[in-house]
Formats: structure tokens, sequence, C-alpha cells
């Protein structure tokens, strides 16, 4: 007679020892085809190989997941992965062990840590090749198949964290950039203050000459405060289209109309040519004149030695064929360098920080009319040679529709 107890132990393998039941997975593995050395990475986890049904479930869940996802079995071997897998690790491939695979020192070490501890690991890593990227992984310990005879694989999930971490490079840069233009102006207000309660107290030709310089920086500063707030408000609004229906050719009279004075100033002529026909986009007639109004003072600020500025309206089609709107601005002043040009519309960008800061500027200009066009829709285009001028060049899509928005001229 045979006690269940007797049978219970008999069924356990020796500790330390490789029991019946290892061999005879084994074997069934072996038979299945799929048997694996253990490889120098293996993971303390449980039991073996999953089963093919259990394969193509794991499969079809992966390749349904949206970011990177790669299943390792018992032994530290990849099992499966998704398409989204091979952009982070492209040497992937089944049945290799994940040491081989990933080479991410940081990820491996959370392998072994899950493995290890059966609990689900976080790590962060940073990606140099071919760009800088950087990810966080989550590697989950997952028990598959019934009690008694489990497999455990480990679930690998990615996240790109790319995006975020360069908006918050961006929020910092962009604090640290705002405070500098303004404490500057600020320093030397307060600087002046200063002399005029000091030693300039009763020289009435130094305190009139200062109050000119401080009203100059007063200026400036509200100029930036200014610009910052379009910015803000702009971008808040950027995923909200203009619905307005809107005729071009009065917003550019209108901002040319306003700087004759600068230009009168700086001896330059400015030539409109705007064809007979109307051009009509769905547009916010204040930011519209806005972002021209910046890309005609540029003109007429960093390129007035060349003495006359071009603005051109007309009808033209994108390379995908959809009718738009083109407003060019040309000057015929020194350009700009290839070098500069890709870097433009990023804010507080600017080629000579000392000229921007002498004509009044912010190194806001640019990056509001791209935001502006953003929202519209379009696109801002530079081109420019060193010694032959600047052209700038907004495209808007054109308005072919008839109903629902109110058409609004000057
Ligand atoms: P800013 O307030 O400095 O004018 P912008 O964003 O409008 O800022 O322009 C960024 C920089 O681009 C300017 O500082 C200037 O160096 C350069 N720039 C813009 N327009 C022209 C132009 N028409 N000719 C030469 N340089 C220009």
């Amino acid at each position: 007679m045979v006690h269940t107890d007797d049978l219970r132990e008999k069924n356990q393998d020796a500790p330390g020892a490789v029991g019946w039941r290892s061999r005879l997975r084994q074997a069934w593995r072996t038979l299945r085809g799929d048997a694996a050395p253990v490889a120098d990475g293996a993971l303390p986890l449980s039991g073996g190989a999953a089963t093919p049904s259990q394969l193509q479930v794991i499969e079809s869940l992966i390749s349904g997941l949206p970011g990177p996802a790669i299943v390792l079995d018992g032994d530290g071997r990849v099992l499966a992965y998704n398409d989204a897998a091979t952009s982070i690790a492209p040497a992937l491939r089944r049945g290799e062990p994940a040491l081989i695979s990933l080479r991410m020192p940081d990820l491996v070490d959370a392998i072994r840590r899950a493995g290890k501890r059966h609990e689900r690991q976080r790590v962060e890593f940073f990606e140099r090749v071919p760009l800088d990227r950087w990810f966080e992984a989550f590697v989950s310990p997952v028990r598959l198949g019934q009690r008694g005879d489990p497999t455990d694989i480990l679930l690998l999930t990615f996240n790109d964290l790319t995006p975020l971490r360069r908006v918050e490079e961006m929020r910092a840069d962009f604090v640290a950039n705002a405070s500098h233009e303004l404490r500057t102006p600020l320093a030397a207000l307060l600087g002046f203050i200063e002399t005029l309660q000091g030693s300039a107290k009763d020289d009435v030709v130094a305190r009139g000459k200062f109050l000119a310089i401080m009203q100059g920086q007063a200026t400036r500063m509200a100029r930036l405060i200014d610009d910052l707030l379009s910015l803000s408000r702009i971008e808040l609004n950027a995923h909200l289209r203009p619905s307005t229906a809107l005729e071009l050719a009065p917003v550019v009279r209108q901002v040319v109309d306003g700087l004759q004075m600068l230009a009168r100033d700086r001896g330059v002529e400015i030539k409109v040519t705007v064809p007979s026909e109307p051009l009509t986009v769905l547009g916010d007639r204040d930011e519209l004149v806005r972002a021209l109004e910046n890309l005609v003072e540029n003109a007429l600020k960093y390129g007035a030695a060349g003495k006359r500025i071009d603005i051109t309206l007309s009808p033209a089609q994108t390379r995908a064929g959809t009718p738009e709107a083109r407003l060019n601005i040309r000057d015929y002043g020194p350009g700009i360098a290839p070098e500069h040009l890709p870097r433009l519309t990023e804010r507080f960008y600017r080629v000579d920080v000392a000229d921007s800061r002498a004509q009044g500027g912010t190194g806001l200009g640019l990056a509001l009319v791209k935001h502006v066009l953003n929202r519209h829709g379009g696109r801002l285009s530079i081109d420019s040679t060193l010694g032959a001028g600047a052209a700038f060049t907004i495209h808007v899509p054109l308005y072919t529709g008839d109903s629902g928005s109110a058409t609004e001229t000057l």
C-alpha cells in the first residue's frame, strides 16, 4: 500500500538535483523543438517555456500594444516582441539571451532584479544613437499557466520620455532666458535710479539724459512682457483654428501704413504688390497683423541698408496641390548666414544679440510669427544669402468655402 504522502515525497525533486519532473519538462521542450540551454543571464524564475498557445496569446497581445513590448522567458531569452520594440533594440532575435539583444546596462540590471525579486522594476535609460532619446522601461514578472505548473515570463514595456524631456528643457531654458532678458534692463534702471538719488541729484543735464535712457529700458521691458504674453496666448489657442474668413490685401495695407514712419526714419521705400483678385484665408486678423508687422519691422531694422523692401501677396499651391496665399517680405540688406536660418524661429535666438537689443528687439518676434502661422495651418519659410538680403514668406491655406463664416475686411 502506498500512502499519498509518500507519493508527494517521491514526486518532489530533491533540492539542488535535477528531478524527474524537470527532466520530463526538458524532454517535452526538446520534442517540441524549443529547448534552450540555460543562458548565462538566466533568470531565477520558475517553470518552463510558454506553450505554443500561450505564445500565440502573448504575441497577439503585445502586437496590440502601441508602445514597444518585449517578452522574455524564464531563461532570460527573447520569447516575443512587437514591431515597435525593434526601434529601441534593433538586435532583437527570438531565442537569443536578452543580455545580447538589449545592450542597455541599466535595463539588463532591472531585468535581473525583476527576475530575482519577482517585483516590477522601473528604470530610465538614455540612448545617444541614432538620436538622443530618453526612455522609461517597466519590467514586470508575469505568471502564466496553472498553479502547480506555473511559467514565469517577464514583460518589458517602454515609454518614450523624449518629448517630455524636451519640453522640460525648453521650459527651463525659456525661464532662464526670460529672466535674463528682464534682468538686464532692470539692472540698468536700478543703477540710474541710484545715480539720480546720489551723485547726479542736482545735475539737471544728467537727469534729462538718464531719464531718456531709463525710458528706453522700461519700454524694452514692457515690449518683452507684451511679446511673452502674446506668445503664451497664441500657444494657449494653438489647437483652435481661426474660423473667420479674412481678406489678406487689407491686412498688408494696414501694416504698411502703420510702419511708414519707421520706414521714413530708416530711409527705406516699401513697395507693395497685391493681386487683383481677393485672397481670403480663415484667420485671426490681430494675429496676422502682428505676424506681418514683425516681419516688416525686421526688414526695416536689419535690412535698412538695402533701402528697399518688396512685399508681394500672391496665390500659389503647396507641394501637395492645396491652394495657399503667399506673402513675401523681401529686403536687400546684409542677409543672414545659412547656419542661423534653422534656429531663427527659436525663442530668444538672435544672429547678433547687441544689434537686436540696439534695435529694441526681444528675440521673440519670429517665434511669434511661427506660432501664429501654425495656428492658421500655415508656415513660415526663410530664404537668405549673406550680402544679398533676406526673404521671409508667410504661407497660409486659402479659404475656398462660402458658408458659415463672416467675411472681415478693413
Ligand atoms: P528680434 O526681436 O531680435 O528682432 P526676431 O525673432 O524678430 O527677434 O528675429 C531674430 C533674429 O533674426 C534677429 O535678432 C536678427 O538677428 C535676425 N533677423 C530677422 N530678420 C532679419 C532680416 N530681415 N535681416 C537680417 N537678419 C534678420
